[in-house]
């Protein structure tokens, strides 16, 4: 965010962290971003029935500059990888990523060489959901759990040296998904 680095430590940096949290964690916009069948699913969550809306989360982004959630719905080739990674690149830092479904989180049952084996290989990622496909309650579920991290992550300072403890760096891309 940048302002947060000209604050001084105590009861006045606790305030606007919590306020910051619950304000990012209340205007999370995904990017629209679907690879595979979870796709399916997680459009169904965007949908009347399970009404994502209800979060404020209904707007799906069609450009990675105007989003700060990454849903990887599906399980992503050697050949998507780069391009999964430029769009993380270009969305605009804070920004988190659900790996949704076993073959984002793990590659699954593809176990070749044209999968790539867990999405963490290609950006880091904050909530892992398993299932195959997850359905809609489950996306919710892993929604309101990332809500719920956000609104719990310190700023500035403290939040990189968070991060470092984490190891939840980017990843470089390796020859065969660079
Ligand atoms: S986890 Fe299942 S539903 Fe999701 S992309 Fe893989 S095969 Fe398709």
């Amino acid at each position: 965010m940048g302002f947060e680095e000209k604050l001084p430590g105590g009861v006045l940096l606790s305030s606007v962290e919590a306020l910051a949290g619950w304000a990012r964690s209340s205007s999370l916009w995904p990017a629209t971003f679907g690879l595979a069948c979870c796709a399916i699913e997680m459009m169904a969550t965007g949908a009347g029935r399970y009404d994502l809306a209800r979060f404020g989360m209904e707007v799906f982004r069609p450009s990675p500059r105007q989003a700060d959630l990454m849903i990887v719905a599906g399980r992503v080739s050697q050949k998507m990888a780069p391009v999964l990674r430029q769009i993380y690149d270009q969305m605009p830092e804070p920004k988190w990523v659900i790996a949704m479904g076993v073959c984002a989180s793990s590659g699954g049952m593809f176990n070749n060489y044209a999968i790539v084996q867990g999405v963490d290989h290609v950006v880091p990622v904050d909530m892992y959901l398993p299932g195959c496909p997850p359905r809609p309650e489950m996306l919710m579920d892993a929604i309101l759990k990332l809500h719920e991290k956000i609104k719990h992550e310190p700023l500035g300072e403290r939040g990189r040296r968070a991060l470092e403890q984490q190891g939840r760096e980017v990843p470089a891309l390796t020859g065969s998904n660079r």
